[in-house]
C-alpha cells in the first residue's frame, strides 16, 4: 500500500511551494487507495512554533487535505511530532555508534568556520575534513564523559557510488567522496534534519517521498543513513520548484503567495487546489474537480521536470469556476465584510445579482459601494450620460412608479415614451444607475436598488 507524507517544519506560514508538495503527496496516495501522513518536523526549537503547527494543520483541513495518519488522528507509528521522538532516535544513534558509523565531533563553530573559509579560499568545496573521525574511541569516550560539548557525525564510507531512481528526474548518482561526514545530532542533543527525516520516513512506512528539488542533494546522505541502519528506503521524487512570472523562485515579491495571503484575498480552497494540481502536472479533464476527482486523475508520471510558473491569471480562472460552483447560501460567509454597505436584509439578493461579476470579495465591495453608497462614475459612464437625450431620463423618472422592481416593463415603457431602444436605451440607464457601462444584470440591479435610489440617481443624471 502506498503511503506518502507531508513533513513541514512549523517555522512560518505555508507557501504555495510547500502546499503543492502536500497536495501532490496526498493525491498520489489517494489515487491508488493509499494513505497520506502528516509529520511535524519541529526539532529546531528556536524557529519552530506551536502556533505554526496549529495553523498549518488548519490550513490543510481548509484545503481538504485531511491526513489519515499523524497529529490529531494518531496512527501506529506515532508520535508524529519529531520533538516528541527523542527516545526513538536514541536507539538508532546507539546503533550507529556501536557499528562505528557515527562518532562524536568536538570541533567548535569557530574551528569549523575557519576550515570552511580556508577551503573556499583555495577553491575547494566546503566539506568537513574528518578531524574528529580520527579521535580514538577511548579519548572520545573520556571527552564525552567529561562533558565536552559535541555533535554526532555520520561516518560517510569512502569510494561509494550512491544511486537512486528519482520518480521525477530518473536515475541519479552521487559519489560518497563528495560528501563530508555530516552532523546527525546537534550539540544540544536534538536530531539533525538528515537523520530524523530519513529515519522517520522508514519507521512510519512511507513508500514515496515527494519534495522540492532543493532537497535532492540531501537524498544520498539520507540513503546512507538508512542503509547503515538497515532501514527500508522510500522512493524519492523531487519536484521542480515554482517560479514567478519572471522566472525567479516564488517569493513575497510576487504578491501574496502564502496560503494565508490568498485566503485573506478570498481565494476559495477549490480554486487553489485545482490550480496547484495543474501546476507541473496535467489532467485530461479541464473542468473544476473536487478532491476525489483530482485524486482519481492524478498520475505521478505526468509530473513535469521543468520549473512550474506561477500565473495569477490561471489561478483567477479556477477561482471563477470555484465561485460559480459555490451555493448562493455560502456566498455571504465568503464575502464577509465586503457587503458592509449593503443593508443586511438585501445581502442575499445583492450577492446573487453580482456573483457572476466578481472574483474576490474586493470586487464584491466595489459593487456594494457602487450600488448602495455613492456610485463613482467611470469616464465611459459619464460620456454615456452626456450623450443621452434628457428626454430619456425624464421618461425614466415618469415611468418609475408604475413599474416598481420590474425592469423589463419599465424599460419598455421608457423606450416607447422617449423613442429610443436597444443600446441607446439600456446603456445610459445602466450608466445612470450604477456609474458603470458594464456590470451585473440590470434586471437584478433594478429591484435591488429600489424606487427611491433609482429616482435619486435619475435626478442626478438630469442635473
Ligand atoms: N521539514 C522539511 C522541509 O520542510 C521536509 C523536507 C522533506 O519533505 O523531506 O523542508
Amino acid at each position: 500500500i502506498v503511503k506518502t507524507r507531508f513533513a513541514p517544519s512549523p517555522t512560518g506560514q505555508l507557501h504555495l511551494g510547500n502546499l503543492r508538495t502536500a497536495l501532490f503527496s496526498a493525491l498520489h496516495a489517494w489515487s491508488v487507495g493509499g494513505n497520506f501522513l502528516l509529520r511535524i518536523e519541529d526539532t529546531d526549537a528556536e524557529r519552530s512554533q506551536a502556533a505554526y503547527t496549529q495553523a498549518l494543520q488548519a490550513d490543510l483541513h481548509w484545503l481538504g487535505l485531511h491526513w489519515q495518519e499523524g497529529p490529531e488522528v494518531g496512527g501506529p507509528a506515532g508520535p508524529y511530532l519529531q520533538s516528541e521522538r527523542a527516545a526513538v532516535y536514541a536507539g538508532y544513534y546507539r546503533q550507529l555508534r556501536a557499528g562505528g558509523q557515527a562518532y562524536p565531533c568536538f570541533c567548535t563553530q569557530e574551528q569549523l568556520a575557519a576550515t570552511r573559509a580556508a577551503q573556499r579560499a583555495s577553491g575547494r568545496p566546503p566539506r568537513y575534513p574528518g578531524t574528529c573521525a580520527h579521535v580514538s574511541a577511548d579519548e572520545a569516550a573520556a571527552r564525552v564523559s567529561a562533558g565536552e560539548p559535541h555533535t554526532l557525525r555520520f561516518r560517510v564510507p569512502a569510494g561509494e557510488l550512491i544511486e537512486f531512481d528519482d520518480l521525477v528526474r530518473g536515475p541519479q548518482a552521487f559519489r560518497s567522496d563528495d560528501i563530508g561526514d555530516f552532523v546527525i545530532r546537534r550539540t544540544d542533543g536534538t536530531p539533525a534534519f538528515f537523520f530524523c527525516n530519513a529515519v522517520d520516513d522508514a519507521l512510519m512506512g512511507v513508500t514515496h517521498v515527494w519534495r522540492g528539488e532543493d532537497h535532492i542533494s540531501n537524498t544520498p546522505r539520507q540513503l546512507l543513513i538508512l542503509r547503515a541502519l538497515g532501514l527500508r528506503e522510500p522512493r524519492y521524487g523531487h519536484m521542480a520548484l515554482i517560479v514567478g512570472d519572471d522566472g525567479a523562485p516564488l517569493s513575497k515579491r510576487h504578491g501574496a503567495m502564502s496560503l494565508d495571503g490568498l485566503r485573506e484575498l478570498g481565494y476559495l480552497p477549490l480554486a487553489i487546489t485545482n490550480y496547484l494540481a495543474r501546476l507541473g502536472h496535467s489532467y485530461a479533464e479541464d473542468g473544476l474537480l473536487d478532491m476525489q476527482a483530482l485524486a482519481a486523475g492524478f498520475d505521478p508520471a505526468r509530473l513535469g521536470k521543468a520549473a512550474a510558473r506561477f500565473d495569477r491569471t490561471q489561478l483567477d480562472h479556477w477561482q471563477r469556476l470555484a465561485l460559480a460552483a459555490t451555493a448562493d447560501a455560502d456566498l455571504a460567509h465568503w464575502a464577509g465584510a465586503a457587503c458592509a454597505a449593503v443593508p443586511e436584509a438585501r445581502r442575499g439578493e445583492f450577492l446573487a445579482a453580482v456573483r457572476d461579476n466578481v472574483l474576490l470579495p474586493e470586487d464584491v465591495r466595489f459593487w456594494a459601494q457602487a450600488l448602495f453608497a455613492e456610485p463613482a462614475f467611470e469616464p465611459a459612464a459619464q460620456s454615456e450620460l452626456a450623450a443621452a437625450p434628457v428626454a430619456l431620463f425624464e421618461a425614466a423618472l415618469q415611468c418609475l412608479p408604475a413599474h416598481d422592481g420590474d425592469f423589463r416593463g419599465w424599460t419598455k415603457a421608457v423606450g416607447a415614451a422617449a423613442g429610443v431602444k436597444g443600446r441607446a436605451l439600456f446603456m445610459p440607464l445602466r450608466a445612470a444607475l450604477t456609474g458603470h457601462t458594464h456590470g451585473p444584470e440590470m434586471a437584478r440591479v433594478f429591484p435591488l436598488l429600489g424606487q427611491q435610489r433609482v429616482a435619486q440617481r435619475l435626478r442626478a443624471a438630469l442635473a
